[in-house]
């Protein structure tokens, strides 16, 4: 089988975790217990996601000339992410500042640094973009260079797949040049106003022809116009951090559409790849390779 190849616009951030007992009230200070450096953001963690699951990836998108700069590239680099169409943009890297404290709960700050650079589309990007089987989006960048890749990709008959994180009213031009939109449960209450995902689910169809909606431990559930939504559910597992859960998810359910399976096909694979995650600490880190979610999904 030829490897699928995937496109992905979005950002790339350094994580700067702090883990307390407690998370600090205003005006507060705490000592904490670590802290971590772990390169994420949703595009790079979503290009990983594919990689890792069997896809030749092109990230586009933008580190700055700081030294998380050239972490976050090695970072890809070394998941097997093309890396050759990353700017490197005068001034700071994307960073995403995180409290986590004992009871798993978080707090974050993200300063978008480079990834604020992103809002357009150059020559080089839109061959890649041509070229691909598939273009993953997400909303952690500009929503001009959102919009740009998505004409791009819709012009060259690309399949646009976008997760809508962090939740955000969409132009309406965008959800036009969406082929699959999977957002969480919050981000398809968030946009629809409906808080039961099967409801928000059948509304968005208005707008895009397929949509998925994940519901962490509860699985996802997928929806086409003209047919009932239909549940897949997650995996049974001791859950040990699901912080990138739904990037593998969409990583790997790229990969298996790629490959030529249908939509539930594609939805129990990526179903196995996003349990695999959770049961790992870490979002990029977490994240299984082909072979580990061939095993897992039988
Ligand atoms: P996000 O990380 O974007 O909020 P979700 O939490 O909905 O996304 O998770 C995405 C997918 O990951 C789910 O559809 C499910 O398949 C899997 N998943 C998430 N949490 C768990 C869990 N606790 N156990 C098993 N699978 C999970």
């Amino acid at each position: 089988m030829t490897r699928p190849h995937i496109a992905v616009l979005g950002s790339i951030n350094m994580d700067l975790v702090a883990y307390v007992a407690k998370a600090p009230q205003r005006g507060e200070t705490v000592t904490g217990r670590e802290f971590r450096t772990l390169p994420g953001g949703k595009g790079a963690n979503q290009a990983v996601a594919a990689a890792r699951a069997g896809a030749t990836v092109s990230m586009i998108g933008a580190v700055g000339t700081d030294a998380f700069g050239d972490r976050l590239r090695s970072a890809l680099d070394h998941s097997g992410v093309d890396t050759d169409l990353l700017r490197t943009v005068e001034g700071p890297s994307g960073t995403a500042h995180i409290v986590v404290d004992d009871d798993g709960g978080n707090a974050i700050v993200v300063i978008p640094g480079a990834n604020a650079a992103l809002t357009a589309v150059d020559a080089g990007d839109e061959a890649a973009i041509a070229s691909a089987g598939a273009l993953l989006l997400q909303l952690e960048i500009p929503l001009e260079g959102v919009l740009a890749a998505a004409r791009s990709a819709r012009a060259s008959g690309v399949r646009t797949i976008l997760t809508p994180a962090p939740a955000q009213p969409l132009p309406p031009e965008l959800l036009a040049a969406t082929d699959l939109l999977i957002p969480n449960e919050h981000e398809a209450a968030a946009l629809t106003g409906l808080a039961d995902p099967a409801d928000a689910a059948r509304a968005l169809l208005d707008q895009v022809p397929e949509v998925v909606v994940t519901l962490g431990a509860a699985g996802s559930l997928y929806a086409a116009r003209g047919a009932d939504p239909v549940r897949v559910p997650a995996r049974r597992v001791t859950a040990v951090d699901t912080t990138g859960a739904g990037d593998t998810f969409v990583g790997a359910l790229a990969v298996a559409l790629g490959e030529g399976n249908s939509l539930p096909e594609a939805l129990s694979w990526a179903s196995a790849a996003s349990a695999l995650s959770v049961r790992r600490p870490g979002a990029a880190a977490s994240m299984p390779y082909r072979k580990e979610i061939d095993a897992e999904a039988g």
